[in-house]
């Protein structure tokens, strides 16, 4: 459940402008942020209305609640309306040379009194000041900061009791003005601060200074022509302190604590989370401490001037200093009299946010699932949005990060996809180009089959009367060179007519269980082994026994062989190794050949395609190989150098079938 119900949700991320960048997850004090669908989103519960994540964000995806709809309603109705400003406004509306045009610009906006949250600080300083003298407190935490307040509610709840038990100026001075001007005036803060608009319902709505500007922007109202207009009553005095450290101690003109204790003031979100662990763990004794949960409300989210602290420290201070010196003392005292009996005790109820810790066993079991084994592992880069590798784990077991947040366990995780990526890449194009293979051998299987047909018979009836015409004539004749010459031919073409059938005809296999080693060395009797080649065979297989049909498989292999040995006219070795790949065996041929040039080795297995002379190869023989290796449902490359600068030279052909 929301913090902060009214505003439901107080802070939040704008859909889609998130980059994931984790500065803000990094700047959060308490961990509230989590990467949810892609997007920082801010756990409610856990919140603390800091607005840390809204100055840090430089996507603007940071934002909280705007009050500037409400505020206008509140304008545009007939009861009296008070702006309540915070003494930072001077820093940031230091170009605005003298406050009056301020409260002048306020009133053309519509308010009809325009006071000062500073008197209420005044109050709050005496009120200090009263319970601590007289209750002789020693250990105690104050702060004018909601923050801080819901810090210690739900992060130490423990130190609850240990605030100090007196109201924030804003309430106070919130007070007054009811009972000033009437319970019916509708009172709106401006300052800094994001976590005051949920502190109370002491005003009918909180503006930041940001807001304000909007405001004025809308209205057309600027600082020229504005008539200059003395804040309205109550007057303040050194309560316009108290954004600053040491604020509100200067208001009531105390450097040291009450009790016997040291005041110790902390400001921002590292050094009052510091103070507070060190005042639970007891090492900060009987001590005072003042804490702010920005770098002083002159830094608070609300400000729409970021940075120049110095600036704003002095703009403030050269403010309550003029002030100061044009001081009505009588009045202010009197005032601070007459208000003396309104009650500004206050009490604070736990709201316990704390997590369980892991155990050491879970953080590790963390760490591990993202390879952080060693010391070395560990990098503490903090790109994570957390300080050391062993908190972010902590923070993956409490459910408050994911394990893809940690940058380096991102990039590895990517690199392994993107090799995953890259291998499937690589099984789909070899798929496609062998589907590619296989579609061209089948349709050029139909139309080898048609051509075949139809040239058969006629090539026949050449083969046969040009046999006879040369049987009949005499070698002396003088055309019967000619007529040798179209026997020949007549012969050569039948040989690719018969190939073409053959290649048209392979389309089933019958598997039969043969001895590999015994298969192969009958495919070396196939052919003829010149002497300047040596021969190489090995066998890996524990069981020898495969299933292939030998017929069409010798076909295959001893048509690789006869293209190993053309290959090595000079001599060379013809290998052929035989390994075992789980359910399948590979054969691998290779020969010391030439090599087949690049720009071939995507070609050998397209029918017709051949390197070798005209009389020497159909270009039939390496697409039939192909389409047999297929059938047995198995795989066919080559690997080949033909370039000495890369190494030796050759050929291999790798074959896997099932076994
Ligand atoms: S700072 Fe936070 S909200 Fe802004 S882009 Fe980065 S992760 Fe997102
Ligand atoms: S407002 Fe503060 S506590 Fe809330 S998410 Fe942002 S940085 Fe965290």
């Amino acid at each position: 459940m929301s913090n902060f119900s009214k505003y439901n949700p107080l802070v939040y991320t704008v859909k889609g402008l998130c980059r994931v960048c984790y500065t803000c997850v990094r700047e959060c004090p308490v961990k509230a942020i989590k990467i949810i669908n892609g997007q920082a989103e801010i756990i409610d519960e856990r919140c603390i209305a800091c607005g840390n994540c809204v100055i840090v964000c430089s996507q603007g995806a940071k934002t909280y609640y705007s009050s500037i709809e409400k505020v206008e309603n509140i304008l545009s109705n007939n009861r009296q309306k008070i702006l309540c400003v915070a003494p930072s406004f001077a820093a940031e509306f230091s170009v605005i040379d003298d406050y009056k045009i301020f409260v002048g610009m306020a009133k053309v906006l519509g308010f009809d009194l325009v006071t000062e949250v500073s008197f209420g600080a005044d109050l709050v300083a005496q009120a200090y000041k009263n319970v601590f003298e007289n209750e002789k407190i020693k250990s105690v935490i104050t702060s004018d900061c909601p923050a801080i307040v819901n810090y210690i509610k739900q992060y130490h709840p423990e130190l609850v009791e240990f605030l100090a038990p007196i109201v924030s100026p804003a309430i106070a001075i919130a007070k007054v003005l009811k009972e000033k001007y009437g319970e019916d005036s509708q009172l709106v803060f401006v300052g800094p601060c994001v976590a005051k608009k949920a502190e109370s319902n002491s005003f009918d709505e909180n503006l930041t200074f940001s807001e304000l500007r909007i405001m004025f922007e809308n209205h057309k109202i600027g600082s020229e022509n504005v008539e200059k207009l003395e804040f309205d009553k109550p007057i303040s005095g050194q309560g316009a302190f108290f954004p600053v450290n040491h604020g509100l101690l200067k208001s009531i003109d105390k450097t040291e604590g009450f009790g016997n204790g040291e005041v110790i003031t902390a400001e921002g979100k590292t050094k009052f989370r510091e103070a507070i662990q060190e005042f639970e763990n007891g090492v900060l004794k009987n001590q005072h401490l003042e804490l702010l949960c920005c770098d002083g409300c002159i830094e608070g989210p609300g400000m729409s001037v970021k940075g120049g602290k110095l600036v704003k420290r002095m703009k403030i201070s050269e403010y309550v200093k003029s002030k100061l010196n044009n001081l009505d003392e009588k009045e202010w005292e009197r005032e601070k009299k007459e208000y003396s009996d309104i009650d500004l005790s206050r009490t604070f109820t736990a709201n316990d946010q704390r997590l369980p810790e892991p155990s050491i066993e879970e953080i590790e079991t963390v760490l591990v699932s993202m390879g952080k084994i060693q010391d070395k592992d560990m990098l503490n880069c903090g790109a994570c949005g957390y300080e050391t590798c062993k908190a972010y784990a902590s923070a993956v077991v409490e459910g408050l990060a994911e394990t893809e947040m940690c940058l380096p366990y991102a990039i590895e995780k990517l690199h392994k996809s993107n090799e995953e990526l890259h291998l499937s890449n690589k099984q789909l194009s070899d798929t496609k180009s062998a589907l590619k293979q296989s579609e061209k051998l089948a349709s050029m299987g139909q139309l080898s089959a048609g051509i075949a047909h139809e040239l058969n018979n006629p090539l026949g009836i050449i083969t046969l009367y040009s046999s006879i015409l040369k049987d009949e004539l005499s070698a002396k004749s003088e055309i019967f060179g000619d007529i040798e010459i179209i026997n020949e031919q007549a012969a050569r073409c039948k040989t690719i007519v018969e190939g073409l059938l053959n290649f048209a005809r392979k389309n089933k296999v019958n598997l039969k269980e043969v001895n590999i080693v015994d298969f192969i060395k009958k495919s070396f009797k196939s052919f003829v082994k010149p002497d300047n080649i040596d021969l190489e065979f090995n066998c890996e297989l524990d069981n020898t026994i495969v299933s292939i049909d030998s017929e069409q498989m010798m076909q295959a292999i001893t048509n690789i062989e006869k293209n190993a040995v053309d290959a090595m006219p000079n001599g060379g070795k013809l290998s052929v190794n035989i390994k075992d790949k789980g359910d399948d065996f590979i054969i691998e041929i290779t020969d010391t050949g030439e090599g087949i040039a690049k720009e071939n080795l995507e070609k050998i297995f397209t029918p017709f395609f051949t390197t070798k002379s005209m009389n020497k190869g159909t270009g039939l023989g390496l697409p039939l190989v192909y389409g047999i290796i297929k059938m047995h449902k198995g795989k066919i490359n080559v690997k080949s150098n033909n370039d000495l600068k890369q190494g030796s030279l050759g050929t291999t052909f790798i074959i896997t079938l099932p076994k």
